[in-house]
């Protein structure tokens, strides 16, 4: 295999994904800052969606450049934004990576749209990179790009990193184009996955499914060529976190909650309104907590950020109506004159002043039913402060969860065991919350993005040797 890049020659970086940072506020998120510096200081290229959906999209991508960083931007038809977007990509490959069968749309099944939309973004690699180049491509749209460079005779590395679970093989085979999939991604010379549970996920596909044969400890022989799985957690951007929840925005935003707290103690959740994020489960354990302890009532609040996404998909229609219908049941039930139990708040905030109310919380419930990774659990650890830390209490079935041991971990499922944590976390003394976060945070600090992005390149120029993850 060639691995011709040198750290003081780097080759070039062509990133491709479904959203790039060209909007400058997108830049801040952790993909973008990942990446930033090794576009700039090689002159790379992101190629992405325009965020565009046109009648007649032009066949060929719109270039911009900024800050030295191009970028190749793909308009989609709406019949391609459906297809694609909307059904493939998101109706069936996300609820079905995230072990969601019951979920997966299949009368939306249409294979075309997916294919297409892979050979346009392919070709837009082909046509503005050369062979010298490391593509780097990013999550479940697109898992046939190798394989469309490839079928034109690409010969370069290519690399893939899955940002959500990768399932066990039975899940993963109810897709109709299991085979094509895994013989596709047979094509990428890298792949990077979340935790050692989706690796062995893979590999165990790739062996009983591709005849494929494992080789030492990451790589597996697999159609004649050699692909490398390797166990990279993403992290965060730590350091401006913190700084974040110290700033300015931040302080507001935390000074506003404060004044309608009162001294009530505060529990923060902040997610995407997805089913994967188990919010109704959550509702019913903090539903619990005042059931169960009536003397948390009154003097505590919980507090859960939820900003609704892919809002024109079914599934995502009904969740709202249940979350909607819980937390008026839970406030009808529990409310009092001066207190609310529940706040839930269906809107974005920006990302400052999440930092700030992460800083000021006393417990954070991220509690999905599975979940990549879980970037919140990373940024509410930042968030704290040594001095007063709060408590993380953390789904077992996020990704974050191999990395976070020192966190609360509970099955988000038992909703009578979470209340119980809850309660736990309310009361923990002083030591044990000092002692949990400074374990949490040196993880969080140290295994960050950069991190992250220096052991998925390993060795291939831009670091020398794999960053161990600290156990
Ligand atoms: P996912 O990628 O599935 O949405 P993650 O927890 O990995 O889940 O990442 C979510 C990101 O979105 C975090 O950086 C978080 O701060 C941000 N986020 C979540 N909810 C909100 C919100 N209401 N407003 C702004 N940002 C949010």
């Amino acid at each position: 295999r060639q691995t011709h890049n040198t750290p003081q020659n780097p080759v070039r970086l062509i990133a491709v994904s479904n959203r790039t940072a060209v909007d400058p506020n997108a830049r801040a998120g952790g993909l973008a800052v990942a990446l930033w510096d090794s576009l700039k200081s090689t002159n790379g290229l992101w190629v992405g969606w325009s965020g565009k959906v046109k009648d007649f999209p032009s066949l060929t991508p719109t270039k911009v450049t900024d800050d030295g960083v191009d970028f190749a931007l793909c308009d989609m038809s709406k019949p391609q934004y459906e297809g694609f977007y909307l059904n493939y990509a998101n109706s069936i490959l996300w609820p079905l990576f995230h072990n969601r069968l019951d979920l997966v749309n299949f009368d939306l099944h249409n294979f075309a749209p997916y294919q297409e939309t892979n050979r346009q973004f392919a070709k837009a690699v082909e046509d503005n990179a050369n062979s010298e180049d490391f593509i780097w491509v990013h999550d479940y749209h697109f898992f046939l790009i190798a394989h469309e460079l490839r079928k034109n005779g690409w010969t370069g590395e290519i690399g893939f990193f899955l940002h959500i679970p990768f399932p066990a093989p039975d899940v993963f085979r109810a897709l109709p184009e299991a085979a094509l999939m895994g013989r596709a991604l047979c094509d990428y010379d890298i792949i990077g996955l979340q935790t050692s549970t989706d690796v062995i996920n893979l590999k165990r596909y790739l062996v009983e499914d591709c005849g494929g044969k494992e080789v030492g400890e990451e790589d597996v022989l697999v159609f004649g060529r050699t692909v490398t799985l390797r166990h990279c957690p993403i992290g965060i951007d730590a350091k401006n976190f913190r700084k974040a929840a110290l700033g300015k925005p931040a302080k507001k935003a935390a000074k506003k909650l404060r004044r309608f707290l009162g001294g009530r103690k505060q529990i923060i959740g902040v997610d995407r309104m997805d089913y994967s994020k188990g919010l109704p489960q959550r509702f019913e354990a903090v539903s619990k907590l005042f059931d169960h302890f009536p003397e948390t009532r009154g003097v505590t609040s919980f507090m859960q950020i939820a900003p609704p996404s892919r809002s024109i998909v079914d599934e995502y229609v009904q969740l709202r109506e249940r979350l909607d219908g819980l937390c008026g049941r839970i406030n009808g039930d529990y409310g009092d004159l001066d207190w609310i139990p529940i706040r839930y708040l269906a809107r974005p905030y920006e990302r400052a002043e999440i930092a700030g109310l992460y800083a000021m919380s006393d417990v954070c419930l991220v509690t999905p039913l599975q979940d990549g990774m879980n970037l919140v659990a990373k940024e509410f650890i930042a968030a704290q402060d040594e001095s007063d830390p709060g408590v993380l209490i953390l789904s077992q079935f996020a990704g974050a969860a191999e990395q976070m041991k020192e966190a609360l971990i509970v099955n988000p499922y038992d909703t009578e065991a979470v209340a119980q944590t809850l309660h736990k976390a309310l009361n923990m003394p002083l030591e044990e919350r000092q002692a949990r976060w400074k374990a949490l945070h040196k993880t969080v600090d140290t295994q960050d993005i950069n991190w992250w992005r220096n052991r998925f390149f390993a060795p291939r120029g831009f670091t020398q040797s794999v960053p161990k993850i600290a156990t």
